[in-house]
């Protein structure tokens, strides 16, 4: 077998879930496990997570559908709502609790023939101007939801933060002022915080946040402040060739890399196919024995190379971290002209994922 696997710590995530109640202990914590839990693997994370959250997120409505059959039984929010009427029956049915983004998603609530009352969030535009009802819209969507039979009482008002990971952005305080002047109006519940909004910014925690990657233990901050959160995954694999450079020889595809000086090259089984992503630049940080060597020349499909000069004993089998406890994501993210969500999420089913307590 390939050496390479995904090593998932779910006592982490569950650490990383008891920082992030320390940092809002008045707020419902909504653990978000979309994108097959941020990469980690979904059904695992929510039986980790299952006794310790009174809900979940998605963003769709098959991601829900996946962790009822895995016989999740907690409410699970939803992001992105329904695109059909029939979805409002199949939600209330599965307590699955709805995100309403538009008039249309409210009309098919109000118009569906539902068993049982289903569960409504209202998502608010304060800002982000992707998805979200105007403030215009939200009397008459309040009031008629608020009348209607086929709605459980509860309903909590939401919005999601476009920039609360830059803390000198002032979009934060408008959003935060405007959502909680709606929920006022309309006596609603209120939820708003995502990882960045319970990091940086208390008065953004409500009834309910919404932690997702600071659950798998990395920060979306820009600066370096926040808590000591720990990394849940590390991506391991090993040395599988060494071989001697000499100066002037170029390396894999499209010889993007010349070695200046005699140099020692190793090659490692991950590539692009697996997510390790191929922007990543020369110079990209990799653990081998716990020393960090820069990768050099283009990231392949299946493998990708380091520059193992400075390391005399490195040789075939050692050990390798490319993001982990000892190497952030977050930084291997900056190298590559992305984020460390983009990275984790994109993480592809080739990847082995193996899960320690
Ligand atoms: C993904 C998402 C979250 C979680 O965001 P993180 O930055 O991962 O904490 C919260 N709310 C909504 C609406 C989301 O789409």
């Amino acid at each position: 077998m390939r050496p390479t696997k995904a090593s998932v710590s779910l006592s982490a995530i569950s650490e990383n879930l008891e920082i992030t109640r320390r940092l809002a202990p008045q707020s419902k914590i909504m653990a978000v496990i979309k994108a097959n839990a941020y990469g980690h693997g979904v059904i695992e994370v929510a039986r980790e997570l299952q006794n310790k959250v009174p809900a979940f997120a998605v963003a769709f409505f098959d991601e829900a559908v996946q962790l009822r059959d895995a016989g999740i039984e907690l409410p699970i929010l939803i992001l992105q709502g329904t695109t059909t009427k029939a979805d409002v029956a199949e939600a209330a049915a599965k307590d699955f609790c709805l995100m309403l983004h538009s008039r249309q998603q409210v009309e098919r609530v109000l118009r569906a023939s539902t068993a049982a009352p289903v569960s409504v969030w209202i998502k608010a535009d304060t800002g982000m101007h992707r998805l979200g009802l105007v403030e215009s819209e939200l009397q008459d969507v309040c009031e008629s939801l608020s009348a209607s039979a086929n709605v459980q009482a509860g309903m909590v008002l939401c919005s999601h933060l476009a920039c609360a990971d830059e803390l000198s952005n002032p979009m934060t305080r408008q959003q935060i002022k405007r959502t909680r002047m709606l929920a006022s109006k309309y006596g609603l519940d209120v939820s708003l915080a995502n990882s960045a909004g319970i990091i940086g910014w208390p008065q953004s925690h409500a009834e309910w946040n919404r932690p997702g990657y600071m659950l798998y233990g990395n920060s979306p901050m820009h600066s370096q402040q926040g808590p000591a959160l720990i990394p849940a995954m590390s991506m391991e694999s090993e040395i599988i060739s060494v071989r001697q450079l000499e100066a002037g020889d170029g390396l894999g595809y499209g010889q993007t890399w010349m070695a200046s000086k005699a140099a020692k090259i190793g090659t490692i089984p991950i590539g692009y196919a697996d997510g390790y992503p191929r922007h990543a630049a020369n110079g990209t940080p990799v653990l081998v024995n716990g020393h960090r060597v820069p990768l050099v020349g283009r990231v392949s499909m299946d493998m990708l190379s380091v520059d193992l000069s400075g390391l005399e004993h490195a040789d075939v089998g050692d050990p390798v971290e490319l993001w982990g406890t000892r190497l952030s994501v977050n930084e291997v993210a900056l190298s590559a002209s992305t984020i460390g969500y983009e990275i984790l999420a994109g993480l592809t089913g080739r990847v082995p994922r193996s899960y320690t307590n």
